[in-house]
């Protein structure tokens, strides 16, 4: 006897360990290790995962397993391995591990069915219920659920004459359409077209069509060309003349677009120096991490290019990932018009079913490389020769769910696997890497220089405190309006980037830039409305809200805040001859929203193009020359020990953005903080200096990468309750880890309340604890009772980036 250790889809601490089931007698040489089944749990089917298949059980009695949902494999020895590594670094179940590996059409649906039992019971039923199910003999819960019949098929189910069934369903099918071919021999095609009157012409073209086409056609195209109707075909398939068939076509969304193929370009002596020993790494097959930092325009992706050449001649393959927001048409094509056919892209804005399609072409081998988002890091190449991720600083390679993966810890683990180079790019690369870089566990390679001749955009920094002296009230300051007049009589186009609005709001007086911050922690402290309070998210500090600023004492001192609607209000009544596009979550939540803004933008169908941080970059219009940025002040004074990392990035990115071609480009960055090192170092595009001074206040403060720290958020719609918990787990980790760990709270959470939920939040900082996610595990085990329930929450993030 055969048995098959699954892991079942319930994501509990209770059921995250494999269950035994037998394998039926049948399909004991088809069953094989990573395959999807649907096993009966309890009354329940679900849906598992195969781990493992051995012939002993210490279960006694087992159940069968009931249906194989895959023909091969869908995750094979290495990501089931990654799903171990990603369930122990990160705390999460193993259910959540494999299913984040695998398209979202792959994840099973339920659906909940009653069944009438036997035949011969219909009559002991129920009037109600017998008309309910009148010559059916099974209904949907679906139609039944809300309505007043569910206590009387409760009675019915317990006296046995009905039962409840599930059933699992696939979310996505696979696309097909009707393919027309032939089913007689040539001679009696031609004998048929004889036979046809003079006047069915149609009819003669349809088949003449069929006779030269080798293996039939669309029914759509052939009725297209052939311009005979569909009844005709019918027909002709009736009489057995012509034979029809499904085939299985992949959703493409470039299948309308064509892509102009691009040819290497000669490299620079830079790029050159660059790129030798990446190729050199692939063709050792040897495991190492570049760390390739280049101005923006320097040329990285043209490495990247032809670095994945020399990968693909070693006959393997190769993941590029670059963050959602850079996923443009722009970035897409770069890429298909230098490997044409070998490339699958992966981004949200495709279907759940597009996105299974390009996930077969990679599992059926019919594509070499990946270009996609986050999750296309689960790629499941079985003979990968190299990883890229672009913008490798970007926060969105942090998933801020369950499993609470870094795309970078995940790449650097495959690569270990594959034996394969870690190519991480960027202008402005995370402290992490940088530090890592430093100390030689990342090898760093450096492009100083921008290809275009104009080099880096002039960026003027404005103090928005002295428009406010001078009697500017406007959102708008002087030099920057004029800029903006100046471009729109000359035909040239601007952006302008806002900061989207964070949950928590900050108090900073306009008179001097003076922001409110915790005297223990280094961040800002959080505006509370209610109790008109100002407090410390990582430490609890809270002191008054002050109506004198402490610095200059000028009454000026307010929270800040603006939305991108209401700029577009001001710039339409102090330019009203500018076409602006707005772009932020209102405007592109449509499907393919963001897309068209942007086109329409690179068509010059507007002069101005106003955003958030999706606008930052990716962006390549030859003729912006001007950026904006609105207020710098308000990332930089976010409760995140990273705020100033993510100004510094964010403006360097933006400034980018400018004058990336014939026309000079040129930056203004409005501030109340004109002389925060991380706008200063930005508008100098000197991010050794930012390095350096950022790593000093890291290490004074005890953040990360000196300190690892991790985040526990507790939340329940009682205050008390939610206080408590996190109390205990606070009082619990002091007590079991290192005295050198530093446990911070329980605080409230930037975001206090959210969903009606109170959030509490504890930090640890620490340096080496072996010990750290068993202590941790054991601490939000001792809860699984009300988490079950569904009346506690706790989140453990073992790398927070989302620090509210
Ligand atoms: P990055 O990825 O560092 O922002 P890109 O690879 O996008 O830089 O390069 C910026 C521009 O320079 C692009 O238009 C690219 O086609 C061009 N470019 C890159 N390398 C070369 C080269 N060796 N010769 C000429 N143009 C180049
Ligand atoms: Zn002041
Ligand atoms: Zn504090």
């Amino acid at each position: 006897m055969k048995i098959a250790a699954v892991i079942v889809d319930v994501p509990a601490r209770q059921t995250d360990r494999p269950f035994d089931y037998v394998i039926p007698e049948k399909w004991e040489d088809v069953l094989q290790v990573g395959m999807r089944v649907t096993v009966p749990f309890g009354a329940r089917l679900l849906q598992g995962f195969v781990v493992n298949i051995k012939s002993h059980s210490e279960v006694k009695t087992l159940k069968p397993i009931e249906a194989i949902l895959d023909v091969t494999p869908v995750l094979n020895e290495e990501l089931l391995g990654l799903g171990q590594y990603l369930t122990e670094t990160t705390l999460c179940f193993a259910i959540s591990a494999y299913q984040a590996m695998l398209p979202a059409a792959m994840k099973a649906k339920y659906e909940k069915e009653i069944h009438l039992v036997h035949e011969e019971d219909r009559a002991c039923l129920h009037e109600t219920i017998q008309s309910l199910f009148a010559d059916r003999s099974v209904i949907s819960w679906k139609d039944v659920e809300h309505t007043n019949v569910v206590p009387l098929l409760q009675k019915e189910i317990q006296k046995g004459y009905l039962e409840v069934v599930y059933r699992v369903k696939e979310k996505a099918a696979k696309k097909t359409i009707k393919y027309i071919d032939i089913a007689v021999s040539k001679e009696q095609i031609h004998e048929a077209i004889e036979a046809l009157p003079a006047n069915a012409i149609k009819q003669k073209q349809l088949l003449t069509l069929l006779l030269s086409a080798k293996d039939g056609m669309p029914l759509k195209e052939l009725l297209e060309q052939s311009g005979a109707s569909h009844a005709s075909v019918k027909a002709l398939i009736q009489k057995g003349i012509l034979s029809e068939r499904e085939v299985e076509i992949y959703r493409d969304p470039y299948e309308h677009r064509e892509f102009v193929k691009t040819e290497p370009l000669p490299l620079t002596d830079e790029q050159k120096q660059a790129l030798a020993p990446i190729v050199e790494s692939v063709r050792a097959s040897k495991h190492e991490v570049f760390l390739l930092y280049g101005v923006t325009g320097s040329g990285k992706t043209e490495i990247y290019m032809q670095a994945i050449e020399e990968v693909l001649r070693q006959g393997k393959e190769a993941i590029v990932l670059v963050p959602e927001i850079s996923l443009t048409p722009q970035m897409v094509e770069r890429f298909k018009g230098r490997f044409g056919s070998q490339v699958a892209v992966l981004h949200s804005g495709l279907s759940v079913g597009e996105k299974y399609d390009e996930w077969r072409k990679i599992h059926r081998k019919e594509v070499k490389l990946v270009v996609g988002a986050r999750s296309a890091i689960f790629a499941p190449f079985e003979n990968l020769g190299m990883i890229i991720i672009d913008e490798e600083h970007e926060a969105s390679y942090k998933q801020e769910e369950n499993p609470r993966y870094h795309a970078r810890d995940v790449a650097i683990y495959r690569a270990r696997f594959h034996q394969c180079p870690v190519v991480l790019g960027s202008a402005t690369p995370s402290l992490e890497s940088f530090a890592r870089a430093k100390k030689g566990i990342y090898q760093l390679l450096t492009l100083k220089k921008r290809m275009s001749e104009n080099g880096l955009p002039t960026v003027n920094i404005v103090d928005m405190r002295e428009e406010l002296r001078s009697g500017n009230r406007s959102m708008f300051s002087r030099i920057l309006f004029e800029k903006l007049q100046d471009r729109l009589t000359k035909g040239e186009q601007s952006v302008l980037f806002l900061n989207r609005r964070g949950y928590s709001t900050f108090v900073m007086c306009r008179d001097c830039g003076h922001v409110i911050r915790c005297p223990h922690c280094d961040i800002s402290l959080t505006y509370h409305r209610v109790q008109q309070r100002l407090k410390c998210h990582y430490c609890g500090h809270e002191e008054p809200l002050t109506y004198r600023c402490p610095s200059c004492a000028s009454e000026h001192i307010r929270f800040f805040g603006t939305g991108t609607q209401k700029v577009e209000e001001e710039l339409n009544k102090l330019l009203p001859e500018a076409r602006v596009i707005r772009m932020d979550v209102d405007t592109t939540s449509r499907k393919g929203a963001h897309e068209r803004l942007l086109e329409a933008f690179g068509e010059g169908k507007a002069d101005i193009l106003l955003g958030t941080q999706m606008i930052a970059k990716g962006l390549d219009f030859p003729k912006v020359t001007l950026v904006g940025v609105l207020a710098a002040d308000t990332m930089l004074h976010l409760p995140d020990f990273r705020s100033s990392e993510k100004t510094f990035q964010l403006l360097t990115q933006v400034s980018g953005r400018a004058g990336r071609h014939k026309l000079p480009g040129e930056v203004v960055i409005q501030t109340y903080t004109p002389e925060h090192y991380s706008i200063e170092l930005a508008a100098k595009h000197d991010y050794d200096m930012f390095y350096q001074k950022e790593m000093a206040i890291r290490k004074l403060h005890g953040y990360p990468p000196f300190y690892y720290l991790t985040l526990i958020t507790v939340s329940h719609s009682e205050i008390t309750k939610a206080v408590a918990v996190t109390e205990k787990i606070a009082a619990y980790l002091r007590a079991h880890l290192s005295k050198e760990a530093i446990i911070l709270g329980p605080v409230a959470s930037p975001i206090a309340r959210l969903h009606d939920r109170y959030r509490y939040q504890c930090m640890i900082k620490y340096k080496r604890e072996p010990n750290f996610t068993r202590v941790l595990k054991t601490v939000v085990d001792r809860y699984q009772q009300e988490i079950s329930q569904g009346e506690l929450f706790i989140t453990v993030d073992t790398n927070p980036y989302m620090m509210m």
